[in-house]
């Protein structure tokens, strides 16, 4: 998490740390491991990360992390034809719907 984060950005990635994983959600899986916060890469131009507030929860082991994963060869997004900032909004809609 950055160090430069607002107690505002703090509440929010905690309330997003606190959510199941999202991507396990839209593909109706069962989620294994940790929620992790994900900060969002599109948009953001080479190495730099989003903003606190654009942030996404992803399990660990496998969407976040695994090889299929964000960080991964992506697989998932694919298969569920999303970008990250279509993730963002479905993000948004749970958390403020209160999943
Ligand atoms: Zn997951
Ligand atoms: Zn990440």
């Amino acid at each position: 998490m950055s160090k430069t984060a607002t107690k505002a950005e703090r509440e929010h990635m905690g309330r997003v740390k606190a959510m199941n994983c999202i991507c396990c959600t839209l593909l109706d899986r069962r989620q294994e491991s940790p929620t992790d916060v994900h900060h969002i890469r599109e948009g953001q131009g080479g190495a730099q990360r989003a903003g606190n507030f654009l942030v996404l929860p992803l399990c660990h082991d496998d969407c976040h992390q695994g090889k299929n994963g964000i960080h991964g060869d992506r697989t998932y997004l694919r298969i569920l034809k999303m970008t990250e900032l279509d993730l963002l909004n479905a993000t948004l809609d749970a958390l403020h719907r209160g999943r």
